[in-house]
């Protein structure tokens, strides 16, 4: 008789978007499963991410609507402003058909994260095992399983693991070397938290404020009291700044002092907000994705950034197409790796390009510079170029066939 998905034995490290999903899925299919946060409880935080095309149909197969549905964003649109406040280049949702920078669902990070955790809690049947607070600290595996140590003492056999611990993954470091190796700086850092809603702001429109290499931009949350900021910087790499919020929000208010609109209100804020999130923007690409009997998924495996507007949608689309071919041979988990990176590896050529030429394009470093950008937004919002537009930055992935399990 086969190895039947009851019989293997998988340590998910990372408690996030690719990590929770993958959980849920292989749960569904009956397999024992460890989810490892490092974290002391879920992490809040982050703004709207966009579902689309596969990444929403995988929502749907999962089952997620009707969670999704409860705490999805209905934006209206997408608005420059100057310094007073004047909009320009404004993209009503309907502009681009929901294909647009708005995608037809938006929810927030921390909303999405809490569907998908209610969905494992829902799925676990005994065979679930969550642990906070506890991260991997070694690594060994031979041609049957992979012996884990953990920070908390210890150490467990697994079938499988699967490193879903972001962009500074630990599992990665442990098993296909630093992560300087493999990541390459986009040029500058994001910042995201929350903040009451000031009182002028349009609700339901994102609005965002771009000054020479650096913007802001404040974007509806599910509570209207609520909104969240989010803050790219184009600065040089610096190691310093990771682990040091201190140092991280006094670039941001270096860049932001005397920026306009509400660069005030955006700095004060940040100092009191409880979820800042603050990280590189980086890319991440392995030649394989897995080695023996560990996988990457999510943005340890192939981070592209935010400005991709995909981590999202790789992270659902990678964790719904990697727990199917477990799933489907549970006997055979090396074959189940590789069919799955072949699946999926178009997806992720497509989803990991940035649109429109990058940071030095969205954040220009002159006055110049700001009023060629200003330009390209006309031209692009053109009624004739509408579509061409659509297709290059929203709609990237849209000829990917998903797999089906
Ligand atoms: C708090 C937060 C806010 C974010 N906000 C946005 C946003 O607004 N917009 C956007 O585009 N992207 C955002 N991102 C990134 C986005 O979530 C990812 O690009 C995408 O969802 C892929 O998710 P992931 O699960 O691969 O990575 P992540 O979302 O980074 O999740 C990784 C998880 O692993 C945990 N972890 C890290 N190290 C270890 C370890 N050694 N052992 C165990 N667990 C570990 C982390 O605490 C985290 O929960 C955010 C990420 C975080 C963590």
């Amino acid at each position: 008789m086969g190895t039947t998905g009851h019989d293997i034995h998988i340590l998910v490290s990372g408690g996030g978007i690719a990590g929770n999903a993958v959980a849920l899925q292989l749960l569904r299919a009956g397999i024992r499963t460890t989810v490892l946060e490092r974290a002391a409880a879920p992490r809040p935080g982050g703004q709207a991410v966009d579902l689309r095309g596969a990444s929403r149909e995988v929502a749907e197969r999962m089952g997620l609507m009707a969670g999704i549905r409860k705490t999805q964003l209905h934006e209206l649109g997408f608005a420059h402003v100057d310094a007073q406040g004047r909009e320009f280049g404004v993209m009503p949702v309907e502009m681009f058909d929901g294909k647009g920078p708005i995608a037809d669902i938006e929810i927030s990070r921390g909303d999405l994260n809490q569907v998908l955790l209610d969905a494992v809690a829902e799925a676990a049947d005994g065979w679930l095992d969550y642990r906070y607070g506890d991260w991997i600290t070694d690594l060994r595996q031979d041609d049957s399983g992979v012996d884990v140590t953990f920070a908390s003492g210890g150490t467990e056999r697994f079938d499988l693991v699967i490193g879903a611990d972001g962009l500074h993954s630990t599992t990665r470091a442990l098993v296909f070397g630093p992560e300087e190796q493999f990541r390459t700086y986009l040029g500058g850092y994001i910042s995201f938290f929350t903040l009451p809603t000031p009182s002028d702001i349009k609700p339901g429109w994102m609005a965002l404020r771009t000054v020479p290499k650096a913007n802001f931009g404040i974007r509806p949350d599910y509570d209207p009291d609520t909104c969240k900021a989010i803050i790219s910087l184009r600065i040089p790499e610096d190691p310093a700044l990771r682990r040091d919020p201190a140092a991280q929000k006094q670039r941001i208010r270096d860049h932001l002092t005397g920026a306009g609109w509400h660069a005030e209100t955006v700095v004060a804020a940040m100092d009191r907000a409880d979820d800042f999130y603050f990280d590189i923007l980086a890319r991440v690409d392995l030649p394989t994705l897995s080695k023996g009997r560990v996988v990457m998924l999510g943005d340890a495996g192939y981070c592209g950034s935010p400005m991709t507007g995909m981590g999202t949608a790789m992270a659902i689309v990678g964790a719904y197409v990697l727990a199917g071919e477990i799933a489907a041979t549970p006997d055979d988990l090396t074959g189940a790796l590789a069919r799955h990176e072949q699946q999926l590896r178009p997806f992720l050529e497509k989803a990991q390009e940035i649109p429109g030429g990058g940071l030095s394009r969205m954040l220009p470093d002159s006055a110049f510079g700001l009023k060629m950008m200003r330009l390209t937004i006309k031209i692009m919002m053109a009624k004739p170029l509408r579509p061409l537009v659509a297709k290059m930055f929203f709609g990237k992935t849209d000829d990917y066939v998903l797999p089906t399990y």
